[in-house]
């Protein structure tokens, strides 16, 4: 499978004139909501990813994902792993769970994603769930925007990579874009269009 075709395919790899959230630009924006819209194409990723995460022999009780943008990723994983699936929230400072769902002494969790970019949600998703006795085995995304090392990867690990060493990141694919301060953009030198917000927000 062709991820970064599948991504263009469902619009979910933008191109133009972008301004992240860090405040700098780029010309490549991933949307990555958008490649779970037809759930029949999410299951084909999830599928991809379980098999990239049974073949390395890591055992996996239950998939915990950060809401909210890691939720639909997070189920689709469970549902190719066989496994429960459970999801975390924002709280002052962290993540926590709530809504009733448990985690038993030991379980082992794998927290998924939809993108990994410096991994800051994921991380605390992982320290809810070790919180609560739980075991973090593995980080999965379906995209993984090149901060932080994956399993098969090519990509080194920047410093900007908040996932801790030595738990496995499993991703289907490395999107790493060039990114540009402001006053240093070749796009706003172009003059020709200006940088626009792609987020969550809008
Ligand atoms: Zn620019």
């Amino acid at each position: 499978m062709n991820i970064e075709q599948v991504y263009k395919d469902a619009d979910a790899l933008l191109e133009g004139h972008f301004l992240l959230a860090s405040g700098n630009h780029s010309s490549r924006y991933l949307q990555s909501a958008k490649v779970l819209e037809y759930p029949k194409k999410a299951a084909l990723l999830t599928d991809a990813l379980a098999t990239m995460i049974k073949q390395s022999g890591i055992d996996v009780d239950t998939v915990c994902a950060p809401a909210l943008g890691g939720v639909l990723a997070g189920y689709e994983l469970a549902r190719s792993l066989d496994v429960r699936s459970i999801f975390v929230e924002k709280k002052e400072g962290g993540m926590e769970l709530r809504r009733g769902f448990e985690v038993a002494q030991g379980e082992k969790i794998i927290i998924c994603e939809d993108i990994i970019t410096t991994g800051g949600s994921a991380l605390k998703a992982a320290e809810a769930i070790e919180a609560l006795g739980g075991k973090v085995v593995a980080f999965a995304s379906l995209a993984n925007r090149g901060f932080c090392k994956r399993v098969g990867g090519n990509d080194t690990v920047k410093k900007e990579c908040a996932l801790p060493d030595g738990i496995p990141l499993f991703a289907l694919a490395d999107f790493t874009f060039e990114m540009y301060a402001p006053n240093d953009c070749p796009l706003c030198k172009e003059g020709k269009s200006k940088a626009v917000k792609p987020g969550s927000k809008s």
